[in-house]
């Protein structure tokens, strides 16, 4: 292996620690940033997901409110809700975690959020903001991925970057922001001729397509920086029977043969994205509130 390993978990670690100190400082001006996290039934994932982000709220310093809904709950209600907590000046930053059942409107329930509150960065007067260089809240887990890529290469001006997947909520905030730092981009997706050859020519390989393995040692370019944002649960018999294991969208083992650094799943981009979350609920309490962010 030659490539660096980007140790996410390290970098999420300090990430956090900088917005304790400064949600600390923040306090002493007589605000505390609040995140509200709506959940809708019992999705096992969502429930971990939701746990972690409560903790991780508190741990920095933040207010956290839980709203735990039955999976029945009626699409009005929870525009109810959101709305309640667009009212509220508690509440800096609203997330409804995603998947939520099927009877209702996700698209309806997101957009109904205070674009000022949106700390998962899908409303569309924010993702617009994106798309337009404004400034904006941005989604988790490209704020996290690009973060990464600056902490180990600095300037980002001028570098071919390779983006495989177009989702609302990786793949395109992904390519807008790498716009923003300058690089050339590209958005691969299932329907791009020639994947590999693509991806070759990327000095920044981002991978956010959801398929275990797919991005092979001889896609990548030697010394390339690989971001992998894929998870994957896959049946793991080496463990044991029945087990399964978390792997990214890159062949791990071949990619880190050949590029210059490489986030591992798990602890690569994963970490990243709940210090994200945090990060813009800071953010977005100092934004409403027309104070500077803390250094
Ligand atoms: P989506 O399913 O919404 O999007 C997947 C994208 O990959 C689509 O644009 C699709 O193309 C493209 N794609 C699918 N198959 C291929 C293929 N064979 N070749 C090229 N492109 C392909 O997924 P998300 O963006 O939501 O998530 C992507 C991955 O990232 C998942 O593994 C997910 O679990 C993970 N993830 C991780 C997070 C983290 O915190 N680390 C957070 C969010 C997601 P097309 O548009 O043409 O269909």
């Amino acid at each position: 292996m030659s490539a660096a390993i980007i140790d996410g978990k390290a970098a999420a670690a300090a990430l956090r620690a900088r917005i304790a100190a400064q949600v600390a400082e923040l306090m002493q001006q007589g605000v505390t940033p609040g995140l509200a996290v709506v959940l809708v039934g019992e999705n096992p994932a969502s429930q971990v997901y939701v746990r972690s982000k409560a903790k991780q709220t508190v741990e920095a310093g933040m207010r956290s409110f839980e709203h735990k809904l039955p999976a029945e709950t009626s699409e009005a209600d929870l525009l109810k809700l959101v709305r309640e907590l667009n009212a509220d000046d508690a509440v800096d930053g609203i997330l409804v975690q995603l998947p939520l059942p099927a009877h209702i409107n996700a698209e309806l329930v997101l957009e109904a959020i205070d674009p000022a509150k949106d700390v998962d960065g899908f409303h569309p007067v924010n993702a617009g903001r994106l798309a337009t260089g404004a400034p904006s809240l941005v989604p988790c887990t490209p704020l996290g991925c690009l973060m990464l890529l600056k902490q180990l290469k600095g300037d980002l001006s001028g570098l071919e970057a390779v983006v495989v997947g177009r989702s609302n909520i990786v793949g395109k905030p992904m390519a807008a922001l790498l716009t923003s730092e300058s690089c050339t981009v590209t958005i691969a997706h299932s329907r791009t001729r020639d994947l590999p050859a693509v991806c070759r020519r990327a000095d920044i390989l981002v991978a956010a397509v959801g398929r275990p393995g797919m991005v092979k040692g001889d896609w990548v370019k030697p010394g390339a920086v690989v971001i992998d944002v894929g998870i994957n649960r896959v049946s793991a018999p080496e463990l044991g029977e029945g087990k399964t294991r978390i792997v990214g969208d890159v062949d791990f083992e071949s990619a880190a043969a050949v590029a210059g650094a490489i986030t591992p799943v798990p602890g690569g981009v994963g970490p990243m994205t709940i210090a994200c979350l945090l990060a813009n609920t800071l953010t977005a309490a100092c934004a409403r509130r027309g104070l500077p962010k803390p250094a």
